[in-house]
């Protein structure tokens, strides 16, 4: 690094001036002192910062490899706070909260656990995702590294793989990472699972008799899946086992209910913790149902960002070039095997587990849809995605609202693609949508302005509920989670009744 740096901010307490007129020093990534660091085998990764049923069900594949893996707790409000009292001025909220978040684990194993700063240096490795931005991102990992310094935990290793380059990345003998495509694959098979599960508990948790039935059931098929792992059993069998437990949560899916999605920057979309203000948590208990965005559509990205960059690369191939270009083709391949890898894997997961209705994003269509508002070439953040998810929104009837969530500050989310979704919203005017930032504070006008926009919804939910009439014998399956009808209507209710008129 070369940028100044001077560590502008105590390390004991947030908030502490006495920085001011400290002379300004280099920046350096090496540690002050040599560390003789753990070997391979008594080193533990930590992981951290997906969905908390992914985090676990990572936690437990990536054990059954033979690796060393430990989920860290959901980001909460002191990890912000830890964050931003060692993080540099002016990151984005993903930043404060994940590296906060990470200090604060290390900091409860030297307080609670007795071990000493030193030893947790040498034996511990945090694993995240890496990247060169354009945004924010490229910095992530320095930024680690300078929040751990500032908390007493200089030299403490962050490994990363790149975010982009899926299965395809270079691990060599030294590498700390064992990235071999088994590694890849297991790791996928366990956050696809963890997104089957996610999106069938957001159906059916809004419409259950008996509070807390339907996170009771996937609990144990989290379970379930894990011993799976563990013992080497067939997943999709297991999926299919699940059902009989999914089918005892008793449910009354009669219920008009506003149906939001939820999309936007990556890491605040999906968070589920003060991340997002618990965003999802709180729309149900607002009597809406959620569609979340998976971590599969930011997977399909990527696998489509890298086929369109390999496309441009081979249209600058001069024609009178005659040489076939084998690294090329290559890549083609392999970009068509991670597509069909993970398209495949999630249909069998979703197949088995009982998600019939969920359409895996097509990503031709999506950049058709967005190309007009937003240049594909632009790679930061979700790049044309949150536009091209607004419109097909609409066009496709998805929902009764569509909420944006980016971090306060986020480059491509909060500056570019809500500059375009005023224009997106001006030729939709029929849009209820609403942008919203999350700051890490400010809560109560976050909940106020969802609440707004949930009003409309609600309403839009009721008078399309209100357009069927409610069939004299309600027939069974009405209340089977197996029974998901397609058809025109955003609300579940309404798709129901629609189904029984037709
Ligand atoms: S997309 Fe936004 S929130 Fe995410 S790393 Fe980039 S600037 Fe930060």
């Amino acid at each position: 690094m070369s940028a100044t740096c001077s560590t502008v901010k105590m390390s004991d307490k947030n908030g502490n001036l006495d920085f001011i007129g400290q002379e300004a020093t280099q920046w350096s990534d090496v540690p002050k002192e040599p560390i003789k660091y753990a070997p391979k085998k008594e080193t533990i990764m930590l992981v951290g910062g997906l969905t908390i049923l992914q985090d676990k069900l990572i936690e437990t594949a990536l054990e059954s490899i033979g690796e060393n893996f430990v989920a860290l707790p959901n980001p909460d409000f002191a990890s912000f706070q830890t964050g931003k009292a060692y993080g540099n001025r002016g990151q984005c909220n993903p930043t404060y909260f994940t590296v906060g978040n990470l200090v604060k684990y290390l900091q409860t194993l030297r307080d609670e656990k007795g071990l000493s700063a030193e030893e947790i240096v040498q034996k511990y490795v945090f694993v995240t995702a890496g990247g060169c931005g354009p945004c924010r991102f490229g910095m992530y990992i320095t930024e680690y590294k300078k929040a751990l310094r500032d908390a007493g935990f200089d030299g403490f290793r962050i490994t990363s793989f790149e975010h982009d380059k899926g299965i395809f990345q270079k691990s060599d003998e030294e590498s700390l990472l064992n990235l071999s495509p088994k590694f890849f694959i297991t790791l996928i098979k366990a956050v696809l699972i963890g997104d089957v599960m996610n999106l069938l508990g957001y159906k059916m948790r809004p419409y259950e008799l008996e509070v807390g039935a339907t996170d009771k059931a996937m609990e144990e098929c989290r379970l379930l899946v894990s011993a799976a792992f563990t013992n080497k059993k067939n997943l999709t069998k297991t999926l299919w086992n699940c059902r009989k437990i999914l089918e005892k949560v008793e449910l009354n899916r009669l219920q008009p209910k506003a149906k939001v999605l939820v999309m936007g920057e990556f890491w605040a979309a999906m968070t589920e913790g003060d991340g997002n203000y618990n965003l999802h948590r709180f729309l149900e208990a607002e009597g809406a149902e959620c569609i979340p965005q998976p971590i599969m559509n930011r997977l399909m990205l990527s696998i489509w960002e890298a086929e369109r960059k390999l496309h441009k690369k081979e249209e600058l191939t001069v024609e009178t070039d005659k040489k076939v270009d084998f690294s090329s083709v290559k890549s083609r391949l392999l970009i068509k095997l991670a597509k069909s890898a993970v398209k495949v894997h999630f249909s069998m997961y979703a197949k088995a587990l009982g998600l019939h209705d969920y359409e895996i994003p097509n990503m031709e269509k999506l950049a058709a849809l967005s190309e007009e508002y937003y240049t594909l070439d632009c790679e930061g953040g979700e790049g044309h995605l949150e536009v091209a998810h607004l419109i097909e929104s609409v066009k496709d009837n998805l929902s009764h609202l569509t909420i944006s969530v980016k971090p306060f500050g986020c480059m491509p989310s909060s500056a570019v693609s809500d500059g375009v979704q005023s224009l997106v919203t001006s030729r939709f005017p029929e849009a209820n949508f609403l942008a919203i930032e999350t700051s890490g504070e400010g809560a109560a006008n976050f909940y106020s302005r969802v609440q707004m926009a949930l009003f409309k919804a609600k309403q839009s939910a009721k008078e399309e509920f209100e357009m069927f009439d409610m069939p004299t014998n309600i027939p069974e399956k009405a209340h089977n989670y197996l029974y998901q009808p397609h058809n025109f209507q955003a609300g579940s209710a309404a798709k129901l009744l629609k189904s029984f008129s037709s």
